[in-house]
């Protein structure tokens, strides 16, 4: 059994901002196509990180004047160059303790299965017909599907908030997940308890441009891990791919011409090649998270409910919205 204590001051070290160690055990009775136990046989822990995303990315979008930082700085950057490399030194340190690794940045979009919440809930495990075959009967079919914030969760580091989104007690809605396994052992960390971080105040389903979150406490998702019964809001992915990526002329300054309003309304993977270049393959997060970044951090600041805080609350003055009926030219 390796130590928890050096595995967590390793990762710290490294450049992660969180990080919780949980049993592969806690995969048990998952669909095939998440198992992460295919990927690595013999495999004993998902240790979950954190990257936090700086509170100030998000400052341009929210004085409506500088919308890069979030897509670029934070977003992009961390899932593509910053995970990367500390996962590197992680692995390293556990594989010179002489166990094996496997490290799952936040960027792998390439798997068998529909992920991208194209289709109802349920039959996103279902592999995608024609993608690719299993090596013989029994085994999921290649690319398994990495389900990151379950992952997190099984892992100890947090819990789902009703956005669908990560909340860790450190800093709410504010960060990307990456995962490793390996067959190395430690003492773990429990599950965190549903409701420890998120409340259920729906602010992030009141403050999305798109309402792509409900708020009726009928519309959920469930799932049962280690017995902890975890719960979500039933998201319109649709809805939150585009808006998400500035399909509300009212959030997004860039919508200038009617030529705009019809290029940012398109689905994620057109819509993000239009006007502002990609920054590291991704230029999208224009609305700037809204509700399930904005709306969730400010609320979890007031209530005292994380724990990295600020001499000065985020939002200064009522948050803008161009004006309706003047957002386009002819
Ligand atoms: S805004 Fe409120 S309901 Fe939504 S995820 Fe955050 S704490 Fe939960």
């Amino acid at each position: 059994m390796l130590s928890a204590k050096l595995l967590k001051q390793c990762a710290l070290e490294a450049g992660a901002d969180a990080v919780a160690i949980g049993p592969v055990s806690r995969y048990e009775g998952a669909p095939k196509q998440f198992d992460v136990r295919y990927i690595l046989p013999g495999c004993k822990s998902v240790i979950g990180l954190a990257f936090r995303h700086l509170r100030g990315v998000f400052r341009g979008i929210e004085e409506g004047t500088f919308f890069s930082n979030y897509s670029g700085v934070a977003y992009a950057s961390i899932n593509c160059m910053r995970q990367p490399m500390v996962l590197r030194e992680i692995c390293k340190w556990v594989e010179d303790q002489g166990y094996d690794t496997v490290p799952i940045p936040n960027h792998f979009g390439w798997v068998a299965t529909n992920t991208s919440g194209q289709l109802p809930h349920g039959q996103e495990q279902v592999p995608t017909p024609g993608v690719s075959r299993p090596l013989r009967e029994g085994l999921p079919c290649p690319n398994l599907s990495v389900h990151m914030r379950l992952g997190a969760v099984i892992s100890g580091l947090g819990e789902m908030g009703w956005s669908k989104m990560f909340l860790t007690k450190e800093f709410g809605p504010r960060q990307r997940i990456a995962l490793l396994l390996t067959d190395a052992e430690f003492d773990y960390d429990p599950i965190v308890k549903p409701g420890t971080i998120c409340d259920r105040c729906k602010l992030c389903a009141k403050a999305c441009s798109g309402n792509a979150i409900p708020t009726d406490d009928s519309k959920v998702v469930r799932v049962v891990i280690d017995g902890v019964p975890i719960e979500w809001a039933d998201l319109d992915y649709t809805v939150c791919s585009r808006y998400f990526c500035g399909a509300s002329p009212q959030h997004n300054p860039f919508v200038v011409t009617a030529e705009d309003r019809e290029k940012f309304a398109e689905p994620v993977g057109r819509s993000q090649q239009y006007k502002l270049p990609p920054q590291y393959f991704y230029s999208r997060a224009l609305e700037g998270a809204a509700g399930c970044i904005r709306a969730c951090m400010m609320h979890l600041e007031q209530t005292g409910r994380i724990n990295n805080t600020f001499e000065k609350s985020f939002r200064r003055k009522p948050s803008w919205r161009m004006p309706t009926g003047q957002d386009t030219q002819p």
